[in-house]
Order: structure tokens, then sequence, then C-alpha cells
């Protein structure tokens, strides 16, 4: 430990970890003493060589894991590679409150306890009037939240058609069973009609629920009750209308080639009593999942002991109040990074990429053997399964590499580039790659291509 090699490691990762190491080092070449394997020679190898050892060993386990890295994979909402980017102004406002005491649950003008839901309550009057909103974790938690608020120990109608699995371990049953209401399933995996509904209506009713299939879609002989027809039966039956919304867009997209993608908005307007959806797929911003609906139901959710175990901390209600302002003030598909990205058009994307293309092929033509082609980007994250947004792909192989050492050397590099193999070559799509990491893809391939070249 006194060694002058290893004071600067003592010095960057402390003392314990250190220390901890060159034990456990002692210890295996004390070992391979014992069993013989050492002669004199090789004990001082192995002594002289223990600091560096101990110190590359430090390094390794101190490096953090949550790295930045380049999607270029084409899917805008990847959950591996932690959903939306933030906007500018969300990121900075996130910063802004991390490292200082703030207002989170403190009213200034009184000098007195606030309440740290309140802060976004002025956003969400101007983006959904007439109606109030809740923030929490995430949208498992939303859905979590209201199903215990509204229908513990009762009945929650619901398509057999949506008792989705969203992935891993979001299970509508399960998550229905979890927050202690009954699961009532109707109709059949392919049609479910209103009277479907009406018939399972009784004492022990609570609510009606209806699930965004988000990712994967019944086509053929299929019938769904439309949302209007649903809300309306419930106002019939005096019974709340519960949307798990998913994705939650709150801007139009259809004419950027996403259909079939209601929003907020419309499911309220449909006259939906309480809408639940995350707050990093469509909408852009930090992982959470927003409630909104019908201010007395709010209330409830908000007076319910479950919400103290789902409530979000001052980064969340930083960055998401940037994000809903982008939104109020018409400004999101300039500055919402995940807006943008879907509302990006086929030829930008492809001078893009052929920009990149030229760059590497000034440098490595030799190489590497560069194409652009046609392709598409998916929204992922759950929505609009089955469409794709054309996109111009850089279609990148070589003689000298296979698909999947390319593959693995852009990963590798600093930061790493993620991309997809597709038909021998990879395949990289600059729909979800931030303008400003342009050069660091093209970086990226030149190391592939001087790698390939040594
Ligand atoms: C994504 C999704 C969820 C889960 O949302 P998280 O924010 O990931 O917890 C729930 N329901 C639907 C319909 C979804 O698409």
């Amino acid at each position: 430990m006194e060694r002058p090699e290893l004071q600067e490691a003592v010095a960057r990762q402390g003392r314990p970890l250190v220390l901890a190491l060159l034990r456990a080092g002692l210890e295996g070449i004390r070992r391979l003493a014992r069993e013989g394997s050492l002669d004199p020679g090789s004990l001082d190898r192995q002594i002289a060589g223990l600091a560096s050892r101990v110190e590359e060993e430090a390094l390794r386990r101190t490096a953090s894991t949550i790295r930045a890295v380049i999607n270029a994979t084409g899917v805008v909402l990847h959950t591996n590679l932690g959903r939306a980017p933030l906007s500018e102004a969300a990121a900075r406002r996130a910063m802004e409150v991390a490292g200082t005491y703030t207002t989170l649950e403190y009213d200034l003008p009184r000098g007195r306890r606030g309440s740290r839901s309140s802060h976004l309550d002025r956003l969400f009057a101007l983006l959904f009037p007439g109606h109030a909103a809740h923030v929490v974790n995430n949208n498992a938690a939303a859905v979590l939240l209201a199903l215990n608020t509204l229908a513990e120990g009762r009945e929650v109608i619901v398509s057999r058609g949506e008792l989705v699995e969203i992935g891993g371990s979001f299970r509508i049953p399960d998550v229905m069973r979890k927050s202690g209401a009954i699961l009532r399933e109707v109709g059949t995996t392919n049609r479910t009609r209103l009277e479907d509904y009406e018939r399972a209506i009784g004492e022990r009713t609570a609510l009606l629920l209806k699930v965004h299939p988000s990712n994967y879609r019944i086509i053929g002989f299929t019938a769904e009750v439309p949302l209007r027809d649903l809300v309306s039966l419930a106002r019939r039956r005096r019974l709340p209308a519960l949307i798990d919304q998913g994705s939650g867009n709150l801007l139009d997209l259809s004419g950027y080639g996403v259909r079939n993608e209601p929003s907020v908005q419309d499911a309220l307007l449909a006259g939906a009593d309480l809408v639940c959806f995350s707050g990093d797929k469509a909408l852009g911003g930090p992982q959470s999942g927003i409630l909104v609906g019908r201010p007395a139901l709010i209330v409830r959710a908000r007076e319910n002991s479950l919400a103290r175990a789902l409530r979000v901390d001052k980064l969340t209600y930083a960055a998401l109040e940037a994000t809903l302002l982008e939104f109020v003030r018409g400004a999101a598909a300039s500055r919402v990074p995940i807006v943008r990205m879907v509302t990006l058009g086929r030829e930008a994307i492809e001078a893009r990429a052929r920009r990149v293309m030229d760059a590497v092929a000034a440098h490595a033509g030799g190489v590497l053997d560069l194409a652009i082609i046609e392709g598409t980007s998916m929204l992922g994250g759950g929505a609009a399964p089955e469409e794709g947004l054309p996109t111009a792909l850089l279609a990148v192989g070589s003689k000298r590499l296979s698909a999947r050492a390319i593959e693995e050397r852009l990963r590798r590099a600093t930061p790493p580039v993620i991309a997809r193999i597709g038909e021998g070559r990879v395949l990289l799509d600059l729909r979800a790659v931030l303008e400003q990491q342009d050069p660091a893809v093209t970086e990226a391939l030149l190391a592939v291509a001087a790698s390939a070249d040594g």
C-alpha cells in the first residue's frame, strides 16, 4: 500500500477498494506458491506486476456502466437504450435543481409547506382544459394506482383482446391482481362487442378498462368497441371508464405516417374519465407515468397511500415541466428530440446518411463497402407496432470483416454506436441519431476501417 505506483489509485478509487484488491492479488500469488507453480523468477514477476493489475481492476470496477450511446437502430423509443433522450431545456432544468435545495414541497409566497404535485398543475390545465393530472414513477405505476384507487376489491371489465403483456413484467392481469381489483374478462381474443361489456356489468363492477394493445395488432376477423361507445355505456351505468393509453402522444402524428394512434386529448374528448400514459414514450420526457382525467378522481388518486410509494423526485418534475412547456408553446416538433425524430422526412435522413458515407468513403473507401438503401424506422415503445416510417439506411459491408465483426466494433467504439444487421450488412439508421452525433458515427466507421486495415 505504501508503494508509489499505487498512490494514484488510492487517491482516485479510495484506500478500501485498493487494499481489498491488493489482498486478493497477494492471496492469488500465495495460492500459486502453495501449489508449487511458482519458481523464484516468476514470483518476482508476479509481485512486480501486482500494482498495475490492482490499478486496472480498480478502474474496471468503478467505471460507469450507464454510458451514453448512439442509437443507430432506427427504433426511436428503444426501451433497452433508455427510451426518450430529453430535450435540451429538460436536461438543463434537471441539472439546475439537482445540486441544490428547491421549493419541491415549499410554498414560497406563504412561507410554509407546499405540495410537490402542484408544480405541473398550471401546465396540465393548459394542455388538458377542464381536467387534472397526477405524476407517478412510470405508466405501470399509473395503471396500478388508478386500479387500486377506483376498483380495489371490485370488478374491472376488460376485453380479452386487451389482456396484454407490454414486455417482461408488465402484464395487465398481474397488475390488476396486485392492485386488488378483480379481472372480469369479456369477449374473445379477436372480437369483443358492446353487449359483452353490458352483460358483465353488475353489483360488483367498479369500472370499464380499455388498454392500448401497444406492441401487437389483431388483424383479420376482428371487432373492437370504439372508445366513444364504451364511454357512453360507462356513463349510462354510472361507472368510470379508464384508458391505459401506453405511449400517450399529445400530437396528431397522422401526417407523418403514424396512423392508428389516438392522442391523449382524443381519449379525453371521447369522454374517458381517466387516461394513463408514459412520460418517456411519445411525450419524449423523463421516465414517469401520467394520470389525467376528472379532477375528483385525480384527488382520490393523490389521497391514496400508494401515491406516496409511487411519487417522483425533483429531477423528474423539473424535466417533465420543461418537456410539457414545449408542447404548451407548440414547439415540441422542433425541440423535443423524440417528436423531432418521428417527424423527420426520409430525404433529410438520406442527406445526412450521404454526408457520413462520403466522409467515410474519402478515407476508407477501399476497406468498407458503403451504400444508401431504403428501409423503415420503428416508433418502438409499444406504439404503432406494424407501421414503419420510411427511411434511408447506410449499409456497411466489407470483404475483410463480417457484418457481425463490424457491428461489434461499432458497439465497442467511444461513444458506442448501436446498429443492426440485415442481409449480411450492418444497417445504420440516422433517424434516432442526434444530429450533432453524426460526426461521431463517421469517426466510429473510420476506426472500424482502420482496424480492418491493420
Ligand atoms: C408502455 C406501456 C405500459 C408501461 O409503461 P411504463 O412507462 O413502461 O411503465 C403500460 N401500458 C401500455 C399500454 C404501454 O404501452
